[in-house]
């Protein structure tokens, strides 16, 4: 049985512009296990980012909890939410967010340096993370001198470098051509089922969603299921 990695209980988050006061998320509930890609679909301001940004520790919600691992989060203080940041969750965005001035392996070891491993370990796991992700030719090419699809895989292997719990993209493939995209994909896909991660994937791409195990939409604040496997 898998267990379940990401729990959303009743989150809530609301905004104030002006005199107005914007409910995006209003009682979400949400569970993601191991080994699970589920597809968040909705259209444009209807609270992806919002979502992604709590389940990954990155934003506090108004209400509700996440929890992690077994572990509520939401009452905890900002240096121990951190920490789970850094150690349980990846995240890639639409834009790769590469480090310019540094090659595509010294940006894989970047956040394993800052973990506290030594230099030679995180070279040996970055180079396999860009061989797995078929990037060995490309490993001392700094961002810049990649294409749009390598440097997207290149901040795939920057996101599982930790050896994350959970993996929160936000249109991961949302900047690229559709044959990249569906390249970009299937590596992600690869890492996501031979590693047991759980994946939550925010994307506008229906061919990609539909490979997924599962897709969930928001629609008044809270997440809905649209579909299974089929
Ligand atoms: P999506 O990712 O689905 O496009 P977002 O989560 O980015 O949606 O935004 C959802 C809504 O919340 C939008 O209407 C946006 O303007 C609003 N919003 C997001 N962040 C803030 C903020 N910090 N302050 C005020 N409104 C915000």
């Amino acid at each position: 049985m898998s267990e379940t990695i990401l729990e959303l209980k009743s989150v809530e988050r609301h905004f104030i512009q002006g005199t107005d006061r914007l409910t995006i998320l209003n009682g979400a509930a949400f569970t993601l296990k191991s080994g699970e890609m589920v597809a968040l679909a909705a259209p444009s301001g209807a609270g992806k980012s919002t979502l992604l940004h709590i389940a990954g520790l990155l934003e506090q919600p108004d209400g509700g909890d996440v929890v992690i691992n077994g572990r509520s989060c939401a009452a905890l203080p900002d240096d121990e939410r951190t920490a789970i940041r850094r150690s349980e969750i990846g995240f890639v965005y639409q834009f790769h967010h590469l480090l310019p001035e540094f090659t595509a392996l010294e940006n894989v070891m970047m956040p394993q340096l800052i973990s506290g491993l030594g230099p030679a370990d995180a070279r040996e796991r970055a180079g396999q993370l860009l061989a797995y992700m078929k990037l060995e030719k490309r490993m001392e090419h700094r961002p810049a001198e990649l294409s749009g699809g390598e440097q997207q895989r290149v901040a795939i292997a920057r996101a599982v470098a930790n050896a994350p719990l959970v993996l929160l993209a936000d249109e991961p493939t949302g900047n690229l051509d559709p044959t990249t995209a569906s390249y970009v994909f299937d590596a992600l896909e690869a890492l996501v089922r031979q590693s047991g991660l759980a994946a939550l994937i925010a994307t506008h791409n229906e061919q990609l969603a539909a490979r997924m195990d599962r897709q969930v939409t928001l629609s008044e604040g809270q997440l809905v299921e649209v579909g299974g496997a089929q």
